[in-house]
């Protein structure tokens, strides 16, 4: 259930409270008598007061919740982490005691947003499957602060909801979550949050030539789709637009190169984590009403070693008349992207940045905690990219794109081969996608294959599926519209 935000001028000094507070003896105020004032401050941790904590007072007729946030000299995005953790904390704290409304204050700043971002990002549920669903008691959340406007709360609640959104795409199987049945999907959320959608079918797949797309259904029962998706306000301030491109296998068994059960193909309905975080940040773009000109591609399929399967040593040739040996049809998510990055052009794009959870090789590099970005653009596009990264700690470290990486693509009989080395895997997808985007717009790969997926729980990101991808490019492209 979306837990409802709303404004409040005011602390009702009788309701459950969590206030950030930078100094324990502002904790004073809200305690009902000596006992409890006495009772915070042997709370506190003496050893760790440069560090946030977060203090739990049950005052009988309601709960106090303190945020204690020193000041710090780390860069602001530490702090804001913090918060949103400490958020968290509260989340567990608001289950336990199963509240159904909290006030969350910071009377002159606005930390209260960050420790609101990371407790409704706790929040999230996926029970459409259980039997006996037993959805969380949180209903509302009022916000304090002279510092936050109202607007800025309900931009943070469309955050959180295309967030969920991508979550609810990745947590959702693929008996469900079809090719077909992701485009539906695509259209709901369109029609929600205000933003176009038109869905290619494996007709006009063919029509437009998406050698990719159709090599990789050749082995599936369910159609491809390719879907596009347009945020266009007619107050854009941008003319030539910002593409995200998103991997959307629906699932990867990798084709006849097919992958091992455990730890592997048992968690591959997440293969279109990067279609879901094109669809979460246009769906929280639209929501939000930025001013800003934005399309998503998605080529959809489900990668399957049917009868009809595409063979290693197989050759495709592409719409920009390149040719691939597939080496590997479990190296099919590059296959399908090619499609998109060749359809981007006739957009030109001022940037097209992909999402896609394309390597094991970014897992073993960054493991879950960052994701892994190259690209073509300029130097102060990346830079720009990483503090959005920074500030949302959705972070990123960059792979270089050197030539030589470029080397293990050659192909006896093609003009690359879609595998290279199991080295720095990684870097060679990004190589491999480089040869359809070529020299016509700025380029940025994000492998979101560390994290799009959890197999356990992070704090507000959660188990399963993340949203990874969302916040960044929702901090990111709002920058654009300024
Ligand atoms: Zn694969």
């Amino acid at each position: 259930m979306q837990v409802k935000l709303t404004p409040q001028s005011e602390i009702d000094s009788n309701q459950h409270l969590a206030v950030v507070i930078q100094d324990i003896q502002q904790a004073q105020n809200y305690c009902t008598n000596e006992q409890a004032w006495q009772y915070v401050q042997s709370q506190v941790d003496e050893k760790n007061k440069q560090r946030s904590q977060v203090i739990h007072l049950n005052q009988y007729t309601h709960h106090t919740i303190f945020v204690y946030q020193p000041q710090s000299s780390k860069p602001a995005y530490y702090t804001a982490e913090a918060l949103r953790k400490a958020g968290h904390t509260i989340w567990g704290i608001v289950s336990k005691e199963k509240l159904s409304q909290l006030q969350i204050a910071s009377l002159e700043s606005t930390q209260a947003l960050e420790v609101t971002e990371g407790l409704l990002l706790s929040s999230y549920q996926f029970l459409k499957y259980k039997k006996e669903p037993v959805p969380h008691t949180l209903q509302q959340l009022s916000i304090i602060s002279s510092a936050i406007e109202a607007s800025q709360i309900e931009e943070l609640e469309n955050i959180v909801a295309g967030t969920f959104a991508a979550r609810d795409l990745v947590n959702e199987p693929f008996v469900y979550l079809t090719a077909p049945q992701l485009s539906e999907e695509i259209k709901k959320l369109g029609l929600e949050a205000g933003f176009g959608v038109e869905v290619f079918d494996k007709e006009q797949i063919i029509a437009h030539n998406m050698e990719g797309v159709l090599t990789v259904n050749k082995g599936s029962v369910d159609p491809p789709t390719f879907n596009i998706l347009t945020h266009k306000p007619d107050n854009a301030v941008n003319e030539q637009p910002y593409i995200l491109v998103g991997k959307g296998v629906v699932y990867d068994t990798g084709g006849l190169s097919l992958k091992p059960t455990g730890k592997s193909m048992d968690f591959m309905k997440a293969d279109m984590g990067g279609a879901a975080a094109v669809v979460g940040s246009i769906y929280t773009l639209a929501k939000n009403n930025v001013p800003l000109y934005v399309i998503g591609l998605i080529p959809a399929t489900d990668n399957r070693p049917g009868l009809n399967a595409i063979t290693p040593g197989d050759v495709i040739t592409y719409a920009n008349g390149k040719s691939v040996e597939i080496m590997n049809t479990d190296a099919e998510g590059r296959l399908i992207l090619a499609d998109a990055l060749i359809y981007a052009r006739q957009f030109n794009p001022m940037l097209v940045l992909d999402f896609a959870t394309l390597t094991g090789s970014a897992v073993r590099a960054l493991g879950n905690e960052a994701l892994v970005m190259m690209g073509t653009a300029e130097r102060s596009t990346k830079n720009q990219l990483i503090e959005s990264s920074e500030a949302t700690y959705e972070r990123m470290v960059e792979f270089p794109l050197w030539e030589e990486y470029g080397e293990p693509l050659k192909s006896d009989i093609a003009d690359i081969n879609n595998l290279g080395t199991a080295e720095a895997q990684a870097i060679i997808a990004g190589k491999f996608l480089e040869h359809f985007v070529e020299e016509n717009y700025p380029w940025i790969h994000m492998d979101i294959a560390g994290t799009a997926f959890l197999h356990k729980p992070q704090t507000y990101k959660g188990k399963n599926g993340t949203g990874s991808g969302v916040r960044l490019m929702y901090h990111f492209l709002t920058s654009f519209a300024k």
